[in-house]
């Protein structure tokens, strides 16, 4: 095996085909108990997960409609219920909240027009997407719309501002010295968050934006547009929420759980809400638009009642330590990718450790199986419960898999996690690839033959867009998500082509995307191997050398980002010393921590429980309760979503972000005394990290 670091400094491993590998072989740092039944347990909970039994809980969950607020996504949820009870879970209920949501007004459709010079409308955008043939007869087909718009009718002239990056509009205004103040913007999807779009072109002082597909970027080669093929047709457009949460969850009830006696902030009050119209289109559409046009959009916001399914399999001997599985219910229309490969894949896994119940096995810990709501509308179902239970969490919470969709390519298998998770996530990726070789699917290994004889997992940072957020980058609680994606080196385009169309259906899974749902199988087991070796090893699975070793490479990469300023270092005296000498001192905590390790008496329950403890409560050391600076809900000082682009995990973001377009500051002095106050903070928190893994006494 070679570890090797790729230009984001993202891990990736590569584990040669020909390795032989005892099947369940342990992280390598703990002392896992060998425990035959323990092995027996997990090899019989990854053989339970079928293929067929997955494509029947897709097929069942996508047949209609289900977004956020709507009956039938009542209806599923107590379908799920209904269904984990009979799996056998211990517990199963509904949790409800009312969080604001936002839908398209019924009976004025929101479009953009090219308008004449006398004001009539020459050329308007299409109110729908044409239906996917099987569909036709289906109602409550919510139309392309951008969740939370501002209302208005903006008309004016149209500035094209390729991505709606940061780095999009520093070209514009400082390169071509164009001024979109009064204008309106059009960008094209793809590579970022697009509610960072909407928060720059609001900075930009546009009055109105659009988004559209490009092929560029939402078109693969030799593909045809579905139904017979994956790529998106030209007359399907994106979905979307388009806030600036920063974490906050129900926009009106920041911090606190929305329930019905609640305090809610006024709209004008709430959080991260666009003040401006946005919309999206096709490519169909988007060729027309090139000069003057009007917006028209009259999309609602609006207080609505949302359900989670919390399901609990109560821990033998450590009930009160959770290992929490959830991933999103809802959906912009069928969500045959978009959350349901994900969520067919949770109720397998829910199933598979009901029926190893069934048989007498129960886990040493506490599982929670968790089905959000309102996941597209800013991550609300899972935020708000995590408010609601924070005090319960943070003491007792060992860890949060995500269960989003399971996949958006063919090509291998994704890990996003905290370095603890490293190991793990790579022990049991290893697992599951030698379990689908002997059982002749050569799943992971046979996909990667094509193009080379590796297998090869790619192990990355969290970034955000999904359910881990509250968990991971509020609570501080280890998080790791794992699906099945495209190769990046040849496809370019971003997430799949058909996300949040009409045309992630059922059918695009089975005819394209995995026929022999082989691919969803591999996932199921993975993320259901990470919670079983969570939820049932003696000795937590979490490996504090890795973490040591990435904030060593963070460290160092933020460290060089300031070096690019040598003179401003030396004149305002900023020095990484007291980061590099707190990442060493957690390396050495680490090193003697894990020594430790391999004498502890693991049938000492007490002894044990201690070095569990400190394993567990490591992440949370990481949560500064003041936040980041501007974003309160963001409290972890390692890891947070860009402030360009919620999608991408930024290292020492208190740091990074303070010294981002430093040059252009208006005071430097003011910045550069920010970039320091950053660091102490950051080498505090590193040292703070390193004292909780020594000796307790
Ligand atoms: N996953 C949804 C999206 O990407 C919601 C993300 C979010 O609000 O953070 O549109
Ligand atoms: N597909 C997004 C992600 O997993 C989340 C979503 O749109 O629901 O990052
Ligand atoms: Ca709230
Ligand atoms: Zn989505
Ligand atoms: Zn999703």
């Amino acid at each position: 095996m070679q570890k090797r670091a790729d230009n984001n400094g993202n891990k990736v491993y590569f584990l040669f085909y020909v390795c032989v590998v005892g099947w369940f072989a342990k992280p390598s740092h703990t002392k896992t108990e060998t425990h035959e039944d323990f092995s027996k347990n997990l090899k019989e909970f990854l053989d339970e997960m079928q293929t067929n039994q997955i494509r029947e809980h897709l097929r069942k969950f996508t047949r209609l409609p289900h977004l956020a607020g709507t009956e039938q996504n009542l209806k599923y949820a107590e379908q799920i219920k209904k269904e984990w009870l009979e799996f056998g879970l211990d517990s199963v209920s509904l949790v409800p909240y009312d969080v604001l949501l936002s839908y398209p007004n019924k009976s004025q459709p929101n479009y953009i027009s090219i308008c004449d010079d006398l004001g009539n409308e020459v050329f308007n955008t299409s109110l729908a997407e044409p239906i996917p043939q099987g569909y036709e007869d289906v109602s409550n087909i919510v139309p392309p719309y951008s969740a939370f718009s501002a209302k208005g009718q903006p008309q004016g002239d149209l500035v094209y501002v390729n991505y709606g990056r940061t780095e999009d509009f520093f070209q514009l205004e400082r390169e071509m010295g164009i001024n979109v103040t009064g204008k309106i913007v059009i960008v094209r999807y793809g590579k970022i968050f697009r509610g960072n779009k909407v928060k720059n072109a609001m900075l930009a002082g546009a009055k109105g934006i659009i988004m559209f597909s490009d092929p560029a970027d939402y078109w693969a080669a030799d593909v045809e547009p579905y139904p017979d093929g994956w790529n998106l047709p030209g007359g399907g457009a994106q979905r979307g929420n388009v806030l600036n949460l920063n974490g906050a969850g129900d926009p009106l009830t920041p911090g606190y759980p929305a329930k019905e006696y609640t305090y809610r902030f006024s709209l004008d009050e709430g959080v991260g809400l666009p003040k401006i119209p946005v919309h999206p289109i096709g490519f169909h559409d988007a060729i027309h638009l090139l000069k003057k046009v009007r917006m028209n959009i009259h999309t609602n916001n609006q207080v609505t009642r949302i359900y989670n399914v919390i399901g609990k399999i109560r821990g033998a001997l450590e009930p009160d330590r959770y290992v929490i599985l959830g991933g999103h219910r809802d959906a912009w229309v069928f969500g045959g990718i978009d959350p349901m490969s994900g969520a067919a894949v949770l109720h397998e896994t829910a199933r598979s450790a009901g029926s190893l119940l069934k048989k007498g096995w129960r886990p040493r810990r506490t599982i929670i199986f968790a089905s959000w709501d309102a996941e597209e509308f800013g991550l609300l179902g899972s935020t708000e419960w995590a408010e609601d239970n924070a005090r319960l969490l943070q003491e007792r919470a060992v860890a949060y898999i995500n269960a989003d969709s399971a996949i958006e390519g063919m090509y291998t298998l994704r890990v996003d996690c905290t370095p603890s998770l490293h190991t793990l996530a790579y022990d049991i990726t290893k697992q599951v690839s030698l379990l689908a070789h002997t059982t002749h699917l050569k799943l992971i290994i046979h996909i990667n033959l094509k193009l080379s004889s590796l297998f090869n997992i790619m192990i990355s940072k969290l970034g955000s867009g999904s359910d881990f957020e509250a968990y991971f980058i509020r609570l501080g609680i280890a998080a790791g998500r794992a699906r099945y994606t495209k190769n990046r080196k040849t496809e370019r385009y971003s997430s799949y082509p058909v996300y949040h169309s009409v045309y992630e259906t059922f059918e695009i899974v089975e005819r394209f995307y995995d026929p022999s749902f082989r691919r969803l199988r591999a996932v199921a087991q993975v993320r259901g191997g990470l919670i079983f070796m969570l939820a049932d090893s003696k000795l937590l699975p979490l490996d504090v050398n890795e973490y040591a070793d990435s904030l060593g490479k963070y460290a160092q990469s933020i460290a060089e980002v300031a070096q690019k300023h040598p003179e401003q270092m030396e004149l305002y005296k900023v020095s990484f010393d007291s980061l590099f000498s707190a990442v060493q001192n957690f390396s050495a905590a680490a090193r003697d921590f894990y020594a430790r390790l391999q004498t502890l008496h693991t049938e000492d329950p007490l002894q044990l429980r201690v070095v569990n403890d400190q394993l567990m409560y490591l992440e949370r050391a990481f949560i500064d309760p003041l936040g980041l600076p501007g974003r309160p809900f963001y409290r972890h000082v390692i890891f947070a979503p860009s402030s360009h682009n919620k999608y991408a995990g930024e290292s020492f973001p208190g740091i990074y972000d303070a010294l981002f377009d430093i040059e252009n500051s208006a005071d430097p002095e003011k910045a550069w005394q920010e970039v320091k106050r950053q660091i102490s903070i950051a080498a505090f928190m590193v040292h703070a990290a390193a004292m909780t893994l020594t000796p307790p006494a």
